[in-house]
């Protein structure tokens, strides 16, 4: 499908929202090979605040946790950067309002959202999803265990884009840490020591690490 091109003077600025909770090496390859793929200047991690797709099913950890995980992750790459937008803003993140401030925070950017399979599938789905096009392209890109599903909309504001399979969740990474077993390599080094300094999902009830 149509890809935006490059326009003089303007930034094109990749955009990946998460709980982040942890961040890991899926979330990493995908902005990467995204950003190489679509010649992306930065992508920007956009840890969320409370989330109401799991309210109910699980206590998400302190965003500031969240927030300081996805910086340590994302610091040596001189192309990615993170945002407090959704954080500062408190209370539910819904995409539109992300995409709206990143917007006039910077009006010199165009923003590619990108989004795995399965939050490509739900976004679709979404009463605003109308509005949301004229915000950003949108990038959905391929995750084990997920079908990448064709959104077929009018507008074709997407791609569907293949990258390395991660077969990695923080789900799974937060259910590996309560059982105490290894999530080196999972997720990056200075993650898994900000997990064991905290004690982040070292809770016993390990029912509540379980969720989609
Ligand atoms: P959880 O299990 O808590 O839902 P998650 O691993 O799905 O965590 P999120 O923070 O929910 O991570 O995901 C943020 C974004 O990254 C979503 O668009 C999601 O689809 C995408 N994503 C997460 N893991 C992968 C992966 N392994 N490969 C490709 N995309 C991924
Ligand atoms: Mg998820």
């Amino acid at each position: 499908s149509f890809v935006p091109p490059r326009v003089e003077g303007r930034t094109r600025l990749g955009v990946m929202g998460g709980t982040f909770d942890p961040i890991h090496h899926g979330h990493l390859v995908a902005a990467s090979e995204v950003a190489a793929l679509l010649d992306l200047d930065e992508v920007v991690f956009v840890p969320t605040g409370q989330p109401w797709q799991k309210s109910g099913k699980r206590r998400v950890s302190d965003a500031e946790h969240r927030y300081l995980m996805t910086v340590i992750a994302t610091a040596s790459n001189p192309r990615f950067t993170v945002s407090r937008v959704d954080i500062d803003r408190g209370g539910a993140t819904y995409t539109i309002d992300t995409l709206t401030d990143l917007h006039r925070q910077r009006p010199n950017s165009d923003l590619f959202f990108i989004t795995g399979a399965d939050a490509m599938n739900q976004l679709m789905t979404w009463k605003d999803s109308e509005k949301l096009w004229d915000l950003a392209y949108f990038v959905g890109v391929t995750r084990p265990g997920h079908v990448l599903e064709d959104p077929n909309a009018e507008s074709g504001r997407y791609s569907l884009m293949e990258v390395p399979a991660m077969a990695i969740s923080s789900t799974d990474i937060r259910q590996r840490a309560a059982e105490k077993k290894p999530v080196w390599y999972l997720v990056p080094d200075g993650v898994v020591q900000y997990i064991n300094k905290y004690a982040l999902y070292s809770r016993e009830d390990s029912q509540s690490f379980t969720e989609q």
